[in-house]
């Protein structure tokens, strides 16, 4: 490594150690608040979600019947009859893996899911290895000192751990095919507003599990509602599809992010809704379209609850695009989030408290429209 290399690495260090107030565990009395800055902590990268999803059915009330495939994903059902009603939302985040050390100790990473590769340079990153976390920065790009340094891409993730051999390397525990998140801290702007990594989907996770904790699950009764945490979505919907073989839902609210350009720079012109306006019914996106009169069914139950919501339209898919084969009516529900998929992600507590508040009203007194046509048995 070139002391040049070297310099950017500690600005690094420096900027992100002063960028804000660290993680507290502090109860805030809202339990979907409280429970998202715990699970916002907890490593779940696609595909090796098992923390993630260890964490949510630990959780889960004494008594209720849990089920957990191989991919781990977690649910459970509660209830009998029409219609059948199902959450979802998904455990894995974005992260890396370990795909090969070199001699030199530069941890060389393979990408799993949509980070943008110029957010990632010189940040720092934790490898789960079987020994504890270890941590390392990103190397920047050898060229980025140079008047027109080539862009920073996926090829180039390497992660220096401060060591100056592979076999160093392995003896801190690393090895090929783990996970690697970003080193999170919950940054609070306010006591309204947080900023971290990987509020896509744990947010979401929160509200339903929250949901789930603050409902009467025993006055479920003239109708059948699985809650669900699944996994893979943001490599391809892979845990939802999974999950879709032995679930048939009437009705699949997917529970994620909607992406909102609600910030000074974006372009209005991708998904907006404004922070701190309420959740958002994510009318249409590229996998999904909810019908116009199962949307102004959805709202009217927002409406007779009081409960704050928008109505918008985002690229990008849906958990709950995948039940729609089986018949399955998809209206997916989200939170307004600003700066999807970087380290920042913003989220405004009273839209999570809202979306909590319709996933309990939903699953007491959410009825389906008649006369729904079964696309497929
Ligand atoms: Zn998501």
């Amino acid at each position: 490594m070139s002391a040049r290399r070297l310099i950017i690495l500690s600005t690094a260090v420096v900027l992100t150690a002063s960028a804000g107030a660290v993680f507290s565990a502090q109860a805030t009395g809202d339990k979907a608040w409280d429970l998202l800055r715990e699970i916002l902590m907890v490593p779940g990268i696609s595909s090796q979600e098992k923390p993630a999803a260890d964490w949510i059915q630990a959780r889960l009330p004494k008594g209720v019947k849990v089920e957990r495939d191989a991919k781990h994903n977690v649910w459970f059902t509660v209830g009998s009859g029409k219609p059948h009603i199902l959450f979802v939302a998904h455990t894995d985040e974005l992260g890396m893996t370990v795909e090969a050390i070199s001699p030199d100790g530069i941890v060389k990473l393979k990408g799993r899911g949509g980070f943008l590769p110029q957010a990632l340079e010189g940040r720092p990153f934790v490898i789960q290895t079987a020994k504890g976390p270890v941590e390392g920065i990103i190397l920047p790009r050898p060229d980025y000192m140079e008047r027109a340094p080539k862009p920073f891409a996926p090829a180039a993730y390497e992660l220096f751990l401060g060591v100056s051999s592979e076999k160093e390397a392995r003896g801190l525990g690393v090895a090929e095919g783990q996970a690697v998140i970003y080193k999170k801290k919950i940054i609070d702007l306010t006591d309204e507003i947080l900023a971290a990594r990987a509020v896509d989907d744990r947010a979401g996770c929160a509200a339903v599990l929250a949901a789930v904790l603050e409902l009467d699950l025993a006055a479920i009764k003239d109708r059948t509602v699985t809650f669900a945490w699944d996994v893979e979505e943001e490599i391809g919907l892979f845990g939802a599809t999974e999950l879709s073989k032995v679930l048939k839902p009437d009705y699949v609210f997917a529970v994620d992010t909607f992406v909102s350009s609600d910030d000074p720079l974006d372009n209005r012109r991708f998904g907006y809704a404004p922070l701190g306006k309420g959740l958002v019914f994510r009318a249409m996106d590229s996998s999904n379209l909810v019908p116009k009169p199962e949307l102004q069914n959805i709202i009217s139950l927002a409406e007779r609850k009081g409960i704050p919501y928008q109505v918008s339209n985002s690229r990008g898919g849906n958990d709950g695009s995948v039940f729609l084969a089986g018949g399955a009516v998809d209206i997916p529900l989200s939170w307004p989030g600003a700066h999807a998929h970087s380290f920042i992600e913003k989220i405004v507590k009273s839209d999570l408290r809202a979306l909590t508040d319709l996933i309990k009203a939903i699953a007491l007194e959410f009825t389906g429209l008649p006369g729904q046509i079964p696309l497929q048995k």
